[in-house]
């Protein structure tokens, strides 16, 4: 059977590329190859280029409440489709059907509505300064870049697209060469939808594509979402043009678990945020401290719903909970550090093994894992591994898991779960980290900001303050008085 070949989504269709270069994509649950990818040379990245130059004309001097109708067009769109999109991500990622289906596409959709309902309310200042006067202007960037990671293929060219797009930018996208296929019909419905040709352009690759965004003189700033090693080189690279950045990566994010804790609660927001998405989640709690005195309740309960509760299995079945790895190396990756936290002396209190589930014998499970008896110099307990692996660790006073829990390079996210109001909010607040949680763990509406303290990252993506990140402040000075000159 022969897999259909995409093209880079460029000036509003798809365009070949005359290399003829393409890429394979598996579907990471069965190890076939689902499709193929052209690559963009450099004829489609000159294309890109020269596209989005024009789609930024048209779209820049249209009234922000016009764009805003036309990308709440497109998140009706995302919306109608959600079925076929959510199963695109499906067969890219490996990730549940049963997650897909209401995350994926909808938290997407939801950021895109939040930042065209925010685009016609963005307004300028205007001062007095004796009788003369400034004002001030929103302006967008021009070009952006966006590059995104396999995780949330298509929530990420949303959470990119929405407030890039809303604050009349064009936007080259460059989607993980792991899930190309997302991003293309998120250009597809935003075409239909009446964003006009250039200004959402797909480019297709691996490292060699993103590095030519970060490096062209034409591109005025690069969203980045990904691993912290190729964030810094992201930013290496952006610096030649002195672009602007917004950094999304990767996190070891402590969850604080105190001796007054609903333990039945601090275990499934252990479980969610170490479970959800097979492990592959950047805000994942993958260092929980838990209290002396709850510690053994609290490892008994996550030990039996661990091996009770998950469902690994054919993605696409619906009662499947637990999906496949990204990939064979990732997969490869993750084992290696499961035997890393066997031979430095972690306890392992379930999984650690990979998986061949009877629906999906050949694809890259891998057992959800949690290590007890956890120390902070472990590997698995101070490096990132985006895969199902839970480090469980013992704290007695409140003082030291604070030291404990932020004596790392890395502040993406921290919860805490205590019934003591005044503790939980102490606590929260001398977490070093960008997104936190009490008695809660991994929601992300798009009206909160988030994003990275410390090596996690830079800038925020949501909220209010991310359209900031996608203009730029033009002031006008009037004179209302005669100009007072010793010349
Ligand atoms: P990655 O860094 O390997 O790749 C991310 C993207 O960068 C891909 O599109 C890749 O092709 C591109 N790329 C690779 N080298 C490049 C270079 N030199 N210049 C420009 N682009 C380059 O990350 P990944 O493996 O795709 O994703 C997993 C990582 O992403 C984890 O560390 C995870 O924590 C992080 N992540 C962070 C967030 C967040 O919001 N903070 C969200 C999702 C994932």
């Amino acid at each position: 059977m022969t897999t259909p070949v995409y093209q880079n989504f460029i000036n509003g269709d798809f365009l070949k590329n005359q290399s003829g270069e393409t890429f394979a994509v598996k579907n990471p649950a069965t190890d076939d190859v689902i499709y193929h990818v052209e690559v963009a040379d450099s004829f489609v990245q000159n294309a890109a280029i020269e596209s989005a130059k024009q789609g930024f004309a048209v779209w820049s001097a249209m009234a922000p409440i016009e764009r805003s109708r036309i990308l709440l067009k497109a998140v009706a769109l995302l919306r109608e489709r959600n079925d076929l999109l959510a199963k695109i991500e499906v067969l890219d990622t490996g990730k549940p059907w049963q997650e897909a289906e209401c995350v994926d596409v909808q938290t997407g959709a939801d950021v895109i509505e939040y930042f065209a309902g925010l685009a016609p309310a963005q307004v300028g200042q205007q001062q007095m300064v004796g009788e003369d006067f400034y004002y001030t202007r929103k302006e967008p960037l021009g070009i952006c870049a966006g590059i995104g990671a396999w995780n949330y293929p298509l929530q990420i060219a949303c959470w990119k697209s929405g407030p890039a797009l809303a604050a009349g930018n064009a936007l080259i996208f460059k989607p993980s060469e792991e899930t190309p296929l997302g991003a293309i019909k998120l250009a597809e419905i935003f075409t239909e939808a009446g964003v006009p040709a250039g200004v959402f352009n797909v480019v297709q690759g691996a490292a060699e594509v993103g590095q030519w965004l970060t490096h062209s003189p034409d591109i005025e700033k690069v969203s980045f979402t990904g691993e912290v090693g190729t964030g810094k080189k992201v930013v290496a690279s952006a610096a030649g043009t002195l672009k602007d950045v917004t950094m999304e990566l990767g996190g070891k994010s402590p969850l604080l678990v105190f001796e007054d804790a609903d333990i039945s609660q601090a275990v499934s927001a252990a479980m969610l945020g170490n479970f959800y998405t097979q492990g592959e989640i950047c805000t994942n709690c993958t260092r929980i401290y838990v209290h002396k005195s709850v510690y053994q309740q609290f490892i008994d309960e996550l030990k039996t719903r661990t091996e009770q509760n998950i469902v690994a299995g054919d993605p696409l079945d619906p009662s499947v909970n637990f999906g496949a790895l990204i990939s064979k190396n990732h997969h490869n990756l993750v084992m290696g550090y499961i035997e890393k936290g066997i031979s430095e002396g972690a306890t392992l209190l379930t999984g650690g093994k990979a998986l061949r589930p009877e629906s999906a014998p050949n694809g890259y499970f891998v057992a959800p894992t949690v290590f007890t008896d956890c120390t902070d110099d472990m590997t698995i307990v101070k490096e990132e591994i985006f895969g199902p692996v839970m480090s469980v660790l013992v704290f007695e006073d409140e003082d030291d898991v604070i030291r404990r829990a932020n004596d790392t390079h890395l502040g993406l996210a921290a919860g805490v779960f205590t019934k003591d109001i005044k503790r939980a909010h102490r606590v929260i607040h001398q977490m070093q980290a960008g997104i936190c949680w009490i008695n809660s763990y991994g929601n992300s509406p798009a009206e909160m900001p988030v994003g990275g303290y410390k090596q996690s990252g830079i800038g925020r993506e949501n909220g209010i303050e991310t359209l900031d990140h996608y203009t730029q402040t033009k002031s006008i000075y009037v004179g209302m008085t005669d100009i007072e000159s010793p010349f």
